[in-house]
């Protein structure tokens, strides 16, 4: 592949500019929540089905999750690119998943029209559900993407980059169960949940002290009694624990699971913990970044900054950890405008909503085509990705960041 194939790829993702313009506007005015993301994923399956790609629909037992697989070719590499649809309660498309439907799907289908003679899977995953319950987490457990030879998705943002690191995490509930009683009059045949809960927030103070900085861990009461009158027989709170690397984060929950299970001890509650997500730290290789970065730059993208460092979790890291993958942020909102607000679901239409759909696309693909040109690069992404495996989980060695 040359520098003017490339060239063509980009005239081709500009001749599919406006479809997906129609595909983000039709998803953002659609909003749907995870799970039941009906409509965006109809239309995602039904336009690559259009074009050649090879569509599994509903898999995993997950309704709205998708395969849509383009061979070019015998044998070669597979391509993975990945793409979320889903929106936020009360807020619509105020993540921009909007843009990741709509430039990925222009992306695999442009790429598809420019492949030659190079033998090639490309094989887009719709991955329902990023906001709530995380489908990527049971596909990755199904081993949907371990034979993927890089996994690649975008991201709106308010600055063009890449994630040089995300925090491994555990989300639990821990649940205390007491007695409940009257507080003035037989307080003493009270076991006070709420106790517990309080007692867990101090411990885990002190222990604050004795991590590693990159731990985080917050908590919240969900549940804190009902009436001061009465012992609390039942109280909750949740806590996000995280870290820079699973192995050291694996350790860090056991000391907090130990506070917990004290503060039941001291107080007579029964605990019961409740694991609602565990997602792994991104396995960052540093070659793939420079490439889309390189990548977003050579298709025009705006605020380009280093990787970020400064960053919390997500499920694309469960891929991450598995295989070489990146995500490009592309900037479409001002800088500093927070996800999750209006000032993005206003962004996911206008004009540089729009832009920022030419240049994903391109960036994606681009990316894609540089690979391909140099398969050499497949071995060394691969080499990259080992090592900073091998280091993220040695025991006490925090996962690097570039
Ligand atoms: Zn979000
Ligand atoms: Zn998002």
């Amino acid at each position: 592949m040359t520098n003017n194939g490339k060239q063509r790829l980009y005239e081709e993702v500009d001749v599919l500019h406006q479809k997906m313009i129609d595909i983000n506007d039709f998803i953002h005015d659609h909003p749907e929540l995870g799970n039941q993301e009906y409509q965006a994923s109809a239309l995602l399956t039904r336009t690559l089905a259009e074009n050649g790609f090879q569509v599994e629909s509903g898999i995993i037992g997950l309704d709205t999750a998708f395969t849509a697989t383009y061979k070019n070719g015998q044998g070669g590499p597979v391509i993975g690119l990945l793409c979320e649809y889903d929106a936020l309660e009360g807020l619509g498309h105020g993540c921009g998943h909007n843009l990741q439907a709509a430039s990925i799907t222009g992306a695999a289908i442009a790429l598809s029209r420019h492949l030659g003679d190079y033998p090639v899977t490309l094989q887009v995953f719709g991955t329902p559900a990023e906001e709530t319950t995380s489908a990527k987490l049971p596909m990755a457990q199904e081993g949907l993407f371990d034979h993927l030879d890089v996994a690649l998705m975008m991201h709106g943002g308010d600055r063009t980059t890449v994630d040089g690191k995300s925090l491994a995490l555990n989300l639990v509930d821990f649940v205390f169960d007491g007695k409940a009683a009257h507080a003035a009059v037989a307080p003493d045949q009270g076991i006070s949940a709420l106790d517990a809960v309080l007692m867990t927030f101090n411990g885990i103070e002190y222990l604050r002290e004795h991590v590693r900085t990159d731990v985080r861990i917050h908590g919240v009461i969900t549940d804190g009694g009902k009436a001061a009158n009465v012992v609390p027989d039942r109280a909750v709170a949740q806590f996000y624990i995280r870290a820079a690397d699973r192995t050291y984060l694996n350790a860090v929950v056991e000391r907090v699971y130990n506070v917990a299970r004290g503060a039941a001890l001291a107080t007579g509650a029964q605990l019961t913990i409740n694991e609602l997500k565990v997602l792994d730290n991104k396995i960052n290789v540093p070659s793939l970044n420079a490439i889309m970065l390189d990548n977003a730059e050579q298709a025009g993208a705006q605020n380009i900054t280093p990787p970020r460092q400064n960053t919390g979790s997500t499920d694309f890291s469960t891929v991450t950890y598995r295989v070489p993958g990146a995500c490009l942020r592309v900037s479409f909102v001002p800088f500093g405008t927070s996800s999750h607000t209006k000032e993005w679901v206003e962004a996911g239409t206008s004009e540089s909503g729009h832009a920022a759909l030419s240049v994903a696309a391109k960036a994606v693909a681009g990316a894609c085509y540089d690979l391909l040109a140099d398969p050499q690069l497949f071995v060394q992404l691969k080499e990259e990705f080992r090592q900073a495996k091998a280091e993220s989980t040695q025991p006490g060695s925090a996962a690097k960041i570039s």
